[in-house]
């Protein structure tokens, strides 16, 4: 099942993703818990405030998963 899944996706990991719980938790935090479509992630910066907001939502279910303020220094 585990090989399954990395042939299915064939995505390129920036992060550590040599262990099964990394993996997971990639697999969490980039996908939507409802339907497993791969979320959509939109960085905002506002130069004025010095912050980068980081949305993640879904596409297919209309949710928005992720909602982040970021303070840049
Ligand atoms: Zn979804």
């Amino acid at each position: 099942m585990e090989n399954k899944t990395e042939q299915k996706d064939n995505l390129v990991y920036f992060e550590n993703a040599k262990t099964k719980k990394h993996r997971e938790y990639i697999q969490l935090q980039d996908h939507c818990t409802l339907c497993n479509t791969a979320l959509e992630v939109r960085y905002l910066a506002d130069a004025g405030s010095s912050t980068v907001r980081e949305e993640a939502f879904c596409s297919c279910c209309d949710v928005r998963t992720r909602n982040r303020l970021h303070l840049v220094n």
